[in-house]
């Protein structure tokens, strides 16, 4: 590799790596609030007797283990290149991505399930004790800070272009509805003695949170199976045929590395074009790309006109 490329790749580097610490920063923030807020509410649904809010502190116990895994992630995807990962360790952050959108199909699952087995419970005869308001007042709460921190990594997303923080927004909106929805229900069980809706709200809750832990997953897992949007391919592949001197594109496949581009392409040149001229042509192409898209590296076949 030449001293230039190198240059280029670890200044690369650092800046995504820059992003990267002040993501895992914003991702500490987002597991403080998630561990005071389910202690609150598990303490709280334990003294009231309500199973609702011990359900909703369990829900974000498990957003304890989703940015755990974050971070985890984060921390991995800085490390730079080793001879085992010569591309650099970016792909953890999808992975990590992955499992978080895992956890919250599993979570949304349980919740189905526990509602389920009440609503069973309930059309059998069998009733729980008495609940209190004090237990929908802490679901408000907790619904209200994780509409707040929904926003604010929503915001912080965009700005680091973090598919961590992201995933993290996404998850504090679902835990916030849930929360909001633990509200109604405890309120309705309590003032007005509808026993079936805290059941009813268990279940429609857990249905959203498997749509949206099943729409992490979906993107993660075309990021880690190689999948790239056509549409941004051919304006790639017009990008680069634009270049004076450059042939037609032949062949082009383009991967994400973690948030990074990898380009592989084939282009078709003249035949007696110097091995020089051609060597400055696909510098040419990926000096254009990189002005465009967050490329980590292009490899760029070059192949003789009407060679068969
Ligand atoms: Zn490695």
């Amino acid at each position: 590799m030449s001293q230039l490329n190198k240059l280029k790749q670890s200044k690369l580097a650092i800046k995504t790596g820059e992003n990267a610490s002040q993501a895992r920063k914003m991702l500490f923030v987002n597991l403080l609030v998630y561990v005071i807020i389910s202690l609150a509410e598990l303490e709280i649904g334990t003294l009231d007797h309500s199973v609702a809010l011990m359900a909703d502190g369990e829900n974000n116990f498990t957003g304890i283990v989703s940015v755990l895994s974050l971070i985890v992630g984060l921390t991995f995807s800085k490390r730079p290149s080793d001879d085992y990962h010569v591309e650099g360790h970016w792909q953890y952050e999808n992975l990590a991505v992955f499992l978080a959108g895992l956890t919250m199909f599993i979570v949304g699952l349980s919740c189905l399930w526990n509602g389920g087995v009440k609503l069973i419970n309930l059309a059998n005869g069998r009733t729980g004790s008495q609940l209190n308001g004090r237990a929908a007042y802490m679901a408000i709460v907790s619904a209200v800070c994780m509409l707040g921190l929904s926003i604010i990594n929503e915001f912080v997303s965009h700005k680091l272009t973090s598919a961590s923080l992201a995933a993290s927004a996404r998850d504090f909106f679902s835990d916030s509805l849930t929360s909001f929805g633990t509200m109604l229900a405890i309120a309705g069980a309590t003032f007005l003695h509808i026993d079936w809706v805290d059941s009813a709200a268990a279940i429609l809750l857990g249905g959203f949170i498997i749509y949206n832990g099943s729409k992490i997953l979906s993107t993660s897992a075309a990021k880690l199976s190689n999948g790239f949007s056509p549409t941004i391919r051919k304006q790639m592949v017009k990008a680069i045929q634009a270049i004076p001197g450059a042939g037609s594109v032949t062949f082009i496949d383009v991967r994400y590395s973690g948030n990074n581009l990898v380009v592989t392409a084939e282009i078709e040149l003249a035949g007696e074009t110097k091995v020089v001229q051609s060597y400055g042509l696909c510098k040419e192409i990926e000096q254009l790309l990189q002005r465009q898209y967050p490329i980590l590296y292009c490899c760029i076949q070059v192949r003789p006109k009407n060679s068969g």
